[in-house]
């Protein structure tokens, strides 16, 4: 017998060309679609609208299958974390940010990550795979469905904090969705999965899936140059860069891209997608490491490099992890480098350090899984220590 399909895996015209397959009409595809994605349905046979032969044929070749959580942890400002299983002992994380006026998922692109950026644990990791178009979407389909429950059982639970967003995205009115806003920040970099990223982003566009606007999605690069202009093509939504230096020298060393696509490239890039963007911005994202990248000169030195780029700045406290040569800079250093990109008119967040009891930030989870099955504890057995 063939493998079912994941449906999980099309974008609309993906999903509408395999029911063309089947001689199916393309308004079969889209009805099926509102009810995997709108409505987070896995199950065909309670799929009431569509045909009773369709359904039994869908549930012949076809499934829906997100990754499983292994592990589902919820920190006392309400931050929500789910290490998932995606095989082969690889788990990658999503995390879920309740604030006031909108809900923010940061979703990962793939387990590990081969950039290998200097302060990352993702990147310590080393590359394992790239996630399928299934996995990424995936993601938010299983949040979703998890949210939902949670609402259930107690409304309105956990949306009463406020605060920034992992993504430096502006508040507007609540939608009155828990997931209002998603951002590609979790592990892996998106760019480096283009085609399953951009499908996957498709779904989250698409009215007959998840309908969020393009302002509320948002890309994070650490500035793959070619991709960044292709996704203006193909997709533009939000983008956010990981700068992390002023100068060619040091993001050399911070983040090895550079090597390849240096500042003069990347900033002509933005400036580029910023034709087609859903924002008039640019995010850049700032990670502030004590002694290395923090001072008043680098500050300066940023102002200058940006002079041409519409951008705000988002300083990212370092999230130290076991083995990390790095330390945070302080919480003056960080004001004080923060006033003078302010002083120069450029709007400056800090990002809050949220969930830091179930290490809800870049890969922490996920790298002790990983470190664990290097020393050969499997998955099941921690699935069992749950
Ligand atoms: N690969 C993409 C997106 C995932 S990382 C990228 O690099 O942009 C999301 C953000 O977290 C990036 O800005 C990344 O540089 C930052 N980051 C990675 N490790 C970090 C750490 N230990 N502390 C703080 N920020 C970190
Ligand atoms: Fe990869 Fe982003 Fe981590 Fe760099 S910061 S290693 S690009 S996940």
């Amino acid at each position: 017998m063939n493998t079912p399909v994941n449906l999980l895996d099309f974008d609309q015209d993906g999903l509408v060309a395999w029911f063309a397959e089947r001689g199916e009409k393309p308004f079969r595809a889209r009805q099926v679609m509102r009810w995997l994605h709108r409505e987070g349905c896995d199950d065909f046979t309670a799929m009431t609208d569509v045909a009773k032969s369709l359904r039994a044929r869908l549930q012949a070749e076809a499934c829906v299958r997100s990754p499983s959580p292994i592990r589902d942890s919820v920190s006392s400002d309400g931050t929500r974390k789910w290490l998932l299983d995606v095989g082969n002992a690889n788990a990658v994380e999503t995390v879920f940010i309740p604030e006031a006026s909108r809900g923010t998922l940061c979703i990962s692109s793939q387990a590990g990550c081969a950039l290998d950026c200097a302060f990352c644990s993702t990147g310590k990791q080393g590359f394992n795979r790239n996630l399928s178009a299934g996995e990424i979407i995936g993601q938010l389909w299983l949040a979703n469905r998890l949210l939902g429950a949670a609402r259930d059982v107690a409304p309105g639970a956990s949306l009463e904090q406020g605060g920034e967003s992992a993504g430096d995205l502006e508040g507007e009115p609540d939608s009155g969705r828990m997931i209002s806003n998603v951002v590609m920040m979790g592990m892996g970099e998106p760019l480096a999965n283009y085609e399953n990223v951009v499908t996957a982003l498709r779904l989250m566009l698409d009215d007959h899936a998840y309908g969020l606007s393009r302002r509320r999605v948002t890309v994070s690069t650490s500035g793959i140059v070619p991709a960044i202009d292709r996704l203006r093509e193909d997709c533009p939504v939000a983008l956010a860069v990981s700068l992390h230096a002023p100068d060619d020298a040091l993001r050399d060393q911070l983040v090895p891209i550079n090597i390849k696509y240096p500042l003069r490239e990347l900033m002509a890039a933005c400036v580029r997608y910023l034709d087609r963007a859903p924002r008039d911005f640019v995010t850049f994202e700032y990670v502030m490491l004590d002694g290395i990248n923090d001072s008043d000169a680098h500050a300066r030195a940023l102002v200058a490099l940006v002079r041409d780029v519409p951008c705000k700045f988002n300083l990212i406290p370092f999230n130290p992890f076991p083995g990390s040569a790095f330390r945070r800079s302080g919480s003056d250093r960080i004001r004080r480098f923060a006033g003078i990109l302010i002083d120069a008119g450029i709007v400056t967040t800090t990002r809050k350090t949220r969930g830091e009891d179930v290490d809800a930030a870049c890969g922490q989870l996920a790298g002790q899984v990983q470190d664990k099955t290097r020393r050969t504890i499997r998955l099941e057995n921690l699935r069992e220590a749950r």
